[in-house]
């Protein structure tokens, strides 16, 4: 419990960070008031995975993920079934958590979220527009001219956050010129595995499944990514673009594909931001894609979002809020260990995009040769991303 006076804090957005900070900044004692543009909080996209450390950090943050998700041991594999590697989670992880890699619908996941805020901490409908800050306060000015005033911000409004523009100015994205097809179905489909994630490689294209768990149903999400032109017109029929990015994989992908309803399918074009060296300024700090914008290739942006929203409430436990001094140095403390890690996961996805779907042709198949016959890829995709998971795991208290 904090001994401190309670101070007035502001969260711009209810995503997966936004809420995750909330939840923190409410349990560090302190009064919230998260802002959100649309008329609820509205999931961007349908399929989703999370790692073992985000979860922690939800139970943590008292959330209930009783029987959230479907548990999945996760495999990169070759186009012919080969696997290249195996992440392998510590046992203790694993049964602390169900498995590794949670195969969920996002929609689910801000239900629970949303569920442990309490009634009135998100102001729906409340479009901001500008900030401003100096030594005593920041202030929000809504679209309706109206203002707030509080004595910490925190920007929790996405890739094009207005938090992050008014910080530290704008820079263009960062294109990685592919896009991504996904969908969700609970149809009965012949080559399932129960329990799985297989994230598979051709030459030029991704094609992935997971198993999921939805309000206690059992089915699967896949996802199909390969290269295009980002200011390309999207197919106009995203169900048979994927069928046909499907159709060189083994089953159950192109079953999977097949049975999904036209309307579950969605696509996303990946774009993210090199990393900020400082994310913090005054009263005002980032957590979430307003930090580290970060492309599907990761399947951990949902996830660093909370995690960050975690530590930024252990950062502000016990601090004065009216004392500029103390603000500035509880969000430094929170941002500096969390800027590796992010920067980390940001960087992988990029890279791995480029090795997988923009390698220049004639190299494609020394490539898949090195892939397939050496341990580089379990190394560089297998073995360190359980490194990471326990370093993050052992941060988060129960
Ligand atoms: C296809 C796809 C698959 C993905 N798969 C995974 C996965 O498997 N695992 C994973 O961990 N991550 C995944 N991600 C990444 C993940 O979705 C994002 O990293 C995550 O949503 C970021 O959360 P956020 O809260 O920071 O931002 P957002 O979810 O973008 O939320 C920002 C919120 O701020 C609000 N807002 C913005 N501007 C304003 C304003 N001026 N005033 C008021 N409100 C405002 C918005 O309306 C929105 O509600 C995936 C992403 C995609 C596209």
């Amino acid at each position: 419990m904090t001994t401190s006076p309670r101070g007035r804090v502001a969260v711009l957005g209810a995503g997966p960070a936004g809420m995750a900070a909330a939840l923190g900044a409410l349990k560090a004692g302190h009064d919230v008031v998260v802002y959100e543009r649309y008329r609820e909080a509205r999931p961007a996209g349908n399929i989703l995975n999370l790692w073992p450390p985000p979860l922690k950090a939800l139970r943590s943050l008292g959330v209930d993920t009783t029987d959230l998700g479907a548990p999945t041991h996760s495999e990169f594999r070759n186009v012919r079934g080969k696997v290249r590697v195996d992440v392998k989670l510590d046992r203790d992880v694993q049964e602390a958590f169900g498995g590794g890699f949670i195969g969920l619908l996002r929609p689910e996941l801000y239900e629970r979220m949303l569920a442990a805020i309490p009634d009135g901490v998100i102001r729906f409908g409340q479009q901001v527009e500008r900030i401003e800050q100096d030594d005593r306060a920041v202030t929000l000015h809504f679209a309706d001219g109206s203002t707030a005033e509080h004595d910490v911000l925190v920007g929790a409004d996405g890739i094009d956050s207005l938090v992050r523009r008014t910080l530290w100015g704008d820079a263009p994205k960062r294109e990685h010129r592919l896009h991504i097809f996904g969908g969700f179905t609970f149809a009965e489909v012949e080559g399932t595995i129960p329990n799985k994630c297989v994230l598979t490689h051709s030459r030029t294209v991704q094609g992935s499944w997971t198993s999921i768990r939805h309000h206690g149903r059992d089915g699967h999400q896949w996802w199909v990514l390969t290269a295009t032109d980002p200011d390309a017109p999207a197919p106009a029929d995203l169900k048979a673009a994927a069928r046909e990015l499907a159709a060189e994989f083994p089953a159950p992908l192109p079953g999977l594909v097949a049975a999904t309803e036209p309307g579950d399918v969605q696509r996303w074009v990946l774009r993210d931001r090199p990393a900020l060296r400082q994310w913090s300024k005054g009263r005002a700090t980032l957590v979430g894609d307003a930090a580290h914008p970060t492309s599907p290739y990761a399947a951990y942006g949902a996830g660093m979002s909370i995690e960050d929203g975690y530590f930024l409430g252990v950062a502000l436990r016990g601090v004065d809020l009216a004392d500029a001094a103390a603000v500035a140095r509880a969000l430094q403390a929170y941002e500096d260990p969390r800027k590796p890690h992010t920067a980390k996961q940001v960087q992988m996805a990029w890279m791995l995009g480029k090795v997988f779907h923009h390698a220049p042709a004639p190299l494609r198949p020394l490539r898949d040769f090195v892939f397939d016959h050496t341990p580089f890829l379990q190394k560089v995709a297998g073995d360190s991303n359980p490194r990471e998971i326990n370093q993050q795991l052992a941060l988060i208290e129960d």
